[in-house]
């Protein structure tokens, strides 16, 4: 998988880092992946990470040929 934030739609809740705090952090103010947690870290509560923003700015790509886990 592959996570992005979108700045344009994010507005800073923090919640992605506070419930996934290996993986998203809070820059400036707006929620960020931490360099090198693109790929979510095997944490499964990325994903409730991505359905719980306020504010749908977070992108899960899945990357195909990628194994799971
Ligand atoms: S949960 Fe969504 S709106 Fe809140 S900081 Fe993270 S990306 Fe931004």
């Amino acid at each position: 998988m592959r996570l992005s934030v979108d700045p344009e739609r994010c507005y800073g809740s923090g919640d992605c880092a506070y419930r996934v705090p290996s993986v998203f952090t809070v820059v400036d103010g707006y929620g960020a992946v931490i360099p090198g947690r693109e790929d979510g870290g095997g944490d499964p509560r990325v994903r409730e990470a991505v359905e719980g923003c306020p504010s749908r700015a977070i992108t899960l790509a899945e990357a195909p040929g990628t194994p799971a886990g």
